[in-house]
């Protein structure tokens, strides 16, 4: 775990106003640890991010898309660019988030072509798996290869992977108010890693970020982020709280 730094997340979704998204930065900003301690980052719709880029420019915290189109350019009204967000100076972006994937029929293959674009454009890429892996049996885990993972990162280069996070976020955890259990998120976070080490090498996966998304909050955190193979955070609703966020980071050092 040492070559892996923390990683937290916010994921504002769209519940935040403008005057909410200056007045959060200006609370967290100069209040978060340097990235070679842990890393930062606040995922927010496109309408805020150029604001937050701005707003970020001295600070640690990443800003994040919440979504990417897959074509550099053309005629995709309604879409973003991922050149356009990696020339506003966006860091991350999230790709195959659950709420992506269940209201607006993401599949794995428009993950897949997302997760390409974003690399092709400099993004890095988070990518959500939410897959229910609290139902695999011992005799699945035999032969693992986690099917999202495997889709989602179909074609990423061995150059290119050390750009990519993932995100394990079970559909039944995401705003239900009830977390998995740190043993749960563990042993779905080994699996993943098992899939990476198959699909490149052990010692590849082993430099790969791995977060746990579903309900976390100040009182599951530091449980869940003690785990082996769990190296941060993507949270939803109690990072809507800037001081809950700060606590999460702390959580995280
Ligand atoms: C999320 O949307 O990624 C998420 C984890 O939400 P919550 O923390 O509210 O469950």
């Amino acid at each position: 775990k040492n070559c892996r730094i923390p990683f937290v997340v916010a994921n504002w979704k769209i519940n935040k106003l403008k005057g909410q998204v200056f007045d959060y930065l200006e609370k967290v900003n100069q209040q978060v640890p340097d990235s070679s301690v842990v890393e930062t980052g606040i995922a927010a719709q496109d309408i805020f991010l150029a604001d937050m880029v701005r707003e970020t420019e001295n600070s640690p915290i990443h800003v994040v898309a919440e979504n990417v189109h897959w074509q550099d350019a053309g005629a995709y009204t309604g879409e973003t660019s991922p050149r356009a967000l990696a020339d506003l100076g966006v860091t991350y972006v999230l790709i195959g988030h659950f709420e992506r994937r269940k209201f607006f029929n993401e599949t794995d293959a428009t993950v897949n072509l997302k997760v390409m674009a974003a690399l092709r454009n400099g993004l890095k890429p988070i990518v959500d798996i939410d897959e229910d892996m609290s139902v695999y049996t011992q005799s699945m885990e035999a032969q693992p290869a986690v099917a999202q993972v495997a889709a989602a990162l179909a074609g990423v280069s061995v150059d290119q992977i050390r750009n990519v996070t993932i995100a394990y976020e079970p559909t039944w955890a995401i705003g239900s108010g009830e977390a998995a259990s740190a043993q749960q998120a563990q042993k779905a976070a080994q699996l993943i890693r098992q899939t990476l080490a198959q699909l490149y090498s052990p010692s590849i996966a082993e430099k790969i970020r791995i977060l746990y998304g579903g309900s976390v909050d100040i009182n599951n955190a530091a449980q869940i982020m003690g785990q082996a193979d769990i190296d941060g955070v993507l949270v939803g609703r109690a990072a809507l709280d800037p001081e809950q966020f700060l606590s999460l980071v702390a959580i995280a050092q």
